[in-house]
């Protein structure tokens, strides 16, 4: 049970879910509030169009039909994955469904099936009609579907919802088939995994552990007399790479054991002449990679 969202924030909660989301006309205010309640909200309806065509599907459920006045729901869903929001406020979508439906929905309970149509879903549900010809043919794309998930769990994360405040049109009132085409347990498990975390882009990279290696001092550091620990861990990680030329060591103090032995190091790098002098670069160096000392 849920105050309903506002039309900008419908919209900021939806691009934030990585959707495109084309406003059309005066949906802000296009709605049914004159003929009945809106809200308290507690789920979101997903329908075929049986229509085709982006336009005339936007069209039909912008402006309704002779005994059926629009909005006949809130976003329409294009097969390019795309949101046309056409109302905002009661819309003529769900019409009169199973009351014990819509108590498993507040209680985010099991679904019965239903079999009563005794209760004004208008009130109670987003709606979200998905260009199809609902004919059983008529393909899904998977950006349309994706859509469909991100539209719903955007929407259940907005309310606090799990997937299950998410149901078709065919689960809610007696003899709809909408939507037709793939299950909505299927559709419900990617919105909870979506909800969970598990579909959405990789959460940024973790800060990766401060590097462990000795940044490389700079080839002025290496000269004869220069006496670091930095020297004897460069000795011990030239002799693992067996390049090693010491007779004894190595040591913290730089000689010319370090030099020939660094010099191993860069030819073994196939690096040649004056870049195989045994002083280090800073390419070698960082290749040897030199554990802090
Ligand atoms: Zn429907």
């Amino acid at each position: 049970m849920a105050k309903p969202i506002s039309a900008s924030k419908l919209v900021e909660i939806l691009r934030a879910e990585g959707l495109t989301v084309h406003e059309v006309r005066n949906w802000r205010s296009h709605n049914r509030n004159t003929k009945g309640p809106w809200g308290p909200v507690n789920g979101v309806m997903i329908h075929h169009t049986v229509t085709s065509g982006t336009a005339a599907s936007v069209n039909i459920c912008y402006n309704g039909y002779s005994g059926l006045p629009g909005p006949l729901c809130h976003g329409v869903i294009d097969k390019k994955g795309h949101i046309h929001l056409v109302g905002n406020g009661r819309a003529n979508h769900a019409g009169l469904g199973d009351s014990d439906v819509l108590r498993a929905v507040v209680n985010e309970a099991k679904l019965p099936h239903d079999n009563e149509a005794d209760t004004d879903g208008n009130r109670h549900f987003y709606g979200f009609e998905c260009v199809n010809l609902g004919d059983g043919k008529d393909p899904w794309p998977e950006v349309q579907k994706e859509a469909i998930e991100k539209v719903a769990a955007a929407i259940c994360r907005h309310h606090g919802w799990s997937e299950r405040s998410v149901i078709g049109h065919k689960e809610w009132q007696p003899g709809k088939t909408d939507p037709r085409g793939f299950t909505m347990d299927g559709m419900r498990k990617r919105i909870a995994d979506r909800l969970g975390g598990k579909a959405q882009p990789p959460d940024p990279k973790p800060t990766p552990s401060k590097p462990s290696y000795e940044p490389f001092p700079g080839s002025g550091f290496f000269h004869v007399g220069q006496k670091s620990p930095v020297i004897t861990a460069m000795g011990r990680r030239l002799v693992a790479e067996g390049c090693g030329r010491y007779e004894e060591g190595p040591g913290p103090e730089w000689t010319e054991a370090d030099r020939l032995s660094y010099q191993a190091w860069q030819q073994k790098l196939r690096f040649k002449g004056k870049d195989a002098d045994g002083i280090p670069g800073k390419v070698s160096w960082d290749k040897l990679m030199v554990p802090n000392s």
